[in-house]
């Protein structure tokens, strides 16, 4: 029964997809499509098989679509464990490497430290040395000049007088003078950091970040782009009967 005029809808209307009554169809649908129900339910009837057909075709269809998607992700999964361990132990193997660096690094400054510090107490030694050796002199000298023997006086004198080290040009050297080694570790973090910096995929991360959210807008596309329905995706038309669509609506 028809709500509006409590008539039976005994016609269909093909371009509203609607069942009419005959007031509907003189009053709304004149210029429509309109057929006899019973026409359109035979017409339909006999396109059930096809249709539940194509229903079950389309099932299978995603049921493998499923299976398909549901096997990628395994797999993906898979490959990004794969690539996980495969990095880390790069990784490890860079942070080692670098550590033992560094320990053989401070091994070296150490060992330079140690070798000064060796060499100045040399010298200190030598040093304590001479100026007790001067005191001695000096006490000596004093004691010859009190005494009247003139012949040991002339004797004794020149071992007072017998030369001792020249050390204007000794010294121990304080700078550690390790800048130029420190310069050449500081460019290694920089090249590393580069280098990672360049890997593809960190690049690709990145660019994610910096992504920007577009929506096409279909009025406005050129006629051989189809835009699809959620405005995110465009492609280029093959078909003619698109195309011709889409320049009509332009
Ligand atoms: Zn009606
Ligand atoms: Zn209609």
């Amino acid at each position: 029964m028809c709500k509006t005029h409590s008539k039976i809808t005994e016609l269909y209307c093909r371009t509203d997809k609607a069942c009419i009554c005959i007031l509907c169809f003189k009053n709304d649908h004149k210029s429509h499509n309109v057929v006899p129900l019973e026409e359109e339910y035979e017409a339909v009837m006999a396109k059930k098989d096809e249709t539940m057909a194509n229903i079950l075709k389309m099932k299978q269809c995603r049921f493998e679509k499923i299976a398909e998607i549901e096997n990628s992700v395994d797999v993906s999964q898979r490959e990004a464990e794969k690539e996980k361990e495969a990095s880390e132990q790069v990784f490890t193997d860079l942070i080692r490497s670098v550590q033992r660096s560094q320990a053989e690094f401070v091994e070296v400054i150490e060992e330079r430290c140690r070798a000064t510090k060796q060499e100045a107490e040399g010298f200190l030694t030598e040093l304590r040395t001479e100026v007790a050796e001067l005191e001695s002199r000096s006490g000596r000298l004093q004691q010859l000049s009190l005494s009247e023997d003139h012949h040991h006086f002339l004797q004794s004198f020149p071992t007072l007088c017998s030369p001792l080290k020249d050390w204007t040009n000794i010294g121990v050297h304080s700078d550690v003078c390790f800048e130029a080694a420190r310069s050449a570790v500081t460019l290694l973090k920089q090249r590393v950091d580069e280098i990672v910096e360049e890997l593809p995929e960190i690049k690709m991360k990145r660019m994610r970040e910096h992504a920007v959210d577009l929506t096409f807008d279909p009025d406005t596309a050129f006629c051989t782009l189809v835009i699809s329905q959620d405005g995110k995706q465009v492609r280029e038309c093959r078909h003619k009967t698109e195309c011709s669509l889409q320049s009509k609506e332009i």
